[in-house]
């Protein structure tokens, strides 16, 4: 197998094809990773959430980082890494960049339908905010694994 580095222009190409990644914030040392829906627009990444753990630790400590995969096999995958500032997106500031976010996200088929629910499985029928936020990507880097010549044991 051989690992390269991917140029940060097909890291874009692969963000725009991705729709789930893991989103990593952290808080007092603590670090806290959960997957999520994404849509990714040249120096954004947007998501919809709800109140929760995550986005009071984001609002707290807003360095967060997002990992995106594609997963073919073993010794076949590509996996990009995205570093960035949490932004959220309340109204009545943001009404045009959430409109964008929707608009974005809702290429994904029932793209409401995780973040939504899983508020839901813990809080019953009570009425679900809806909250949208991007992350302003500041670094980015990839790395694509395919069949070649064989890593032996000898070398680990
Ligand atoms: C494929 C997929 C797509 C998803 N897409 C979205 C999305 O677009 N937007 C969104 O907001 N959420 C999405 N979720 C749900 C998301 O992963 C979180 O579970 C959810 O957002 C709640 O996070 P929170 O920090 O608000 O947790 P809280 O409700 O505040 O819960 C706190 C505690 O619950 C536990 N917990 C929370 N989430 C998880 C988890 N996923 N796995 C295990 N334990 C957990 C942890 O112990 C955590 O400390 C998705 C989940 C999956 C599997």
């Amino acid at each position: 197998m051989i690992i390269n580095a991917i140029t940060e222009k097909d890291c874009h190409a692969f963000l725009e094809r991705g729709s789930i990644g893991r989103l990593g914030c952290s808080l007092d040392n603590q670090p806290y990773v959960v997957p999520v829906y994404f849509a990714y627009e040249s120096d954004y990444i947007y998501v919809l959430s709800t109140l929760g753990q995550k986005i009071e630790w984001m609002r707290t400590n807003p360095k967060v980082c997002l990992q995106v995969d594609e997963i073919a096999g073993q010794s076949e995958w590509m996996s990009v890494i995205v570093d960035g500032v949490y932004e959220e997106l309340p109204e009545p500031q943001y009404t045009a960049e959430r409109a964008h976010a929707r608009t974005l996200l809702q290429k994904q088929y029932r793209w409401w339908i995780n973040a939504l629910a899983e508020r839901q499985a813990k809080g019953g029928e009570a009425l679900i905010e809806p909250l949208f936020f991007r992350i302003h990507i500041k670094s980015i880097s990839g790395l694509r694994a395919i069949e070649g010549a064989q890593a032996s044991l000898k070398n680990v």
